[in-house]
């Protein structure tokens, strides 16, 4: 597969493989009990094990070994049911114990598998390994003109570095690829996917090649990019870097560098360090993992319905378009909220109320799905009265505005409007034989086979019936009266 490059067909292609690094969802943190929470005020949710006093001793937390193993079934891989913590060393003024507590020789989780659904076709993407470690603090470099301030709160909170394969080979890949993990995650509930506040945080091992070469070159890994646009936007601006390397006869050197979005470039950070480097050794803390084949087995099937089923079911049973279904998997909460309705009423009308009517009100408003001001039930009970042709559905439009405003049953307000369709020939055919006499010269029109004209009677009825005229009956009427 050949990449473009500025939209250009090129001779290089690009090979990128991801680290992402996900916290998990947790009331604590992987080694104490402090709390996990997001937001709190600076080294309020510290404990001595996070800040690693002397004599701390850290306890694993069960909750988030099972969060691991249930991801890794997730991306059907393959569960090692023994794993080993260890210590990689290094110095970081944000790691007080000078050394991070990870997996390395013997990680949880073992190869699997995520599958893209790409515009030309679907793309297995290799899942080398998941392992679990803890995540460090933060330094605040905004808090004092001269002075950096460390906030502990995030030391110790349970991460999932999720690794893939070098199998990615465009920067839209790697997007997808993301996209794809994190929605995988928020319906597995095992991380809440948030990049603004760094629950997701993702690393980009990027090399290029001439199309055609087996070997891989050189990379570059690019360090903590927080959004899925950055994430694009690096890859291809590194791709690019290294090209112009190549072009110019240079050879690209192994290092870490950074994206800065502001600049839109990425510059060099630090030459990269070897495994080596870090001196990994078992924690003598810490005991090694084993799991029974009965807790796996537990937790396989507790799972939940994972996208790529889900979309396949919204595709066969409810008959939706890709894209719809894409739209409504976005969000697991969105996708709830459409089989209810779906399950209600027609499913191909419900898709288009939730997709069009309803999340135009929610952006509009900036509500989350759980928010909306229209419930699932009143919903479909809306769609029904179409259905049922009790309203049209110009008059649905209507009802559904005072539904948004009032929150209130979409039948009470059609019986309490008198919006009910006029589904009653004699009183439709007595409004189209006053407009006929009213109007001879587009009768004779009419007559004549001039189609503009009869959507011009039908429109005129609909007005004088307050939208209320079934149209249907208008149009049957009118041939009857003048023909055609
Ligand atoms: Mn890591």
């Amino acid at each position: 597969m050949s990449y473009l490059l500025n939209g250009e067909k090129s001779e290089w292609e690009v090979v990128i493989g991801l680290e992402v690094h996900a916290q998990i969802t947790a009331k604590s943190k992987l080694f104490s009990g402090a709390a996990a929470e997001f937001g709190a005020e600076p080294n309020s949710q510290v404990s001595l094990v996070d800040a690693a006093l002397p004599g701390m001793l850290p306890v694993i937390n069960q909750f988030c070994i099972e969060q691991a193993v249930k991801t890794g079934l997730g991306l059907k891989a393959k569960i090692n049911l023994h794993s080993i913590f260890e210590r990689k060393n290094y110095f970081y003024p944000d790691l007080p114990q000078g050394y991070q507590i990870s997996q390395f020789q013997k990680p949880i989780v073992g190869e699997g598998i995520l599958t893209l659904d790409m515009p030309d076709g679907l793309r297995k993407i290799g899942i080398e390994r998941l392992h679990i470690e803890q995540d460090a603090g933060k330094s605040l470099h905004d808090q004092d003109p001269k002075r950096t301030f460390i906030d502990l709160n995030r030391s110790g909170i349970a991460l999932m570095e999720i690794v893939s394969k070098p199998d990615l080979r465009s920067p839209q890949e790697a997007g997808e690829y993301v996209k794809k993990l994190r929605m995988i995650l928020r319906y597995l509930g095992t991380c809440d996917g948030n990049m603004e506040e760094g629950s997701l945080r993702c690393d980009a091992n990027v090399s290029v090649r001439k199309v055609g070469e087996k070997a891989l070159r050189t990379r570059a890994e690019i360090k903590n990019i927080n959004s899925i646009r950055f994430v694009m936007a690096a890859i291809e601006h590194e791709a690019l870097r290294q090209i112009g390397v190549y072009d110019e006869g240079g050879e690209v050197i192994q290092e870490t560098r950074l994206y800065d979005p502001n600049k839109d470039e990425t510059r060099s950070m630090r030459s990269k360090e070897e495994a080596h480097d870090y001196r990994y050794f078992p924690d003598p803390d810490l005991l090694p993992v084993f799991l029974e084949q009965e807790f796996v087995d537990r937790i396989q099937q507790s799972l939940p319905e994972l996208p790529d089923a889900k979309k396949k079911r919204f595709i066969d049973d409810f008959g939706l378009t890709p894209d719809d279904v894409e739209t409504l998997l976005a969000d697991i909460e969105i996708s709830d909220f459409y089989e209810k309705v779906a399950g209600e009423s027609d499913p191909k009308l419900s898709a288009n109320w939730v997709i069009h009517e309803l999340f135009a009100i929610l952006n509009k408003d900036g509500l989350n799905i759980s928010e909306s001001p229209v419930s699932a039930e009143y919903l479909a009970k809306l769609i029904n009265l179409i259905g049922d042709k009790v309203i049209s559905g110009r008059t649905a439009k209507d009802v559904f505005e005072i539904m948004v405003k009032l929150g209130s049953d979409p039948m009470e307000i059609v019986e309490e409007k008198g919006l009910k369709q006029i589904t009653n020939s004699s009183e439709i055919e007595a409004m189209v034989d006053a407009l006929v006499k009213e109007n001879p010269g587009q009768a004779e029109q009419y007559k004549d086979g001039n189609m503009k004209v009869a959507g011009w009677f039908i429109g005129q009825i609909m007005k004088v019936s307050k939208g209320k005229a079934n149209p249907q009956l208008v149009g049957d009427l009118l041939k009857k009266k003048l023909g055609n």
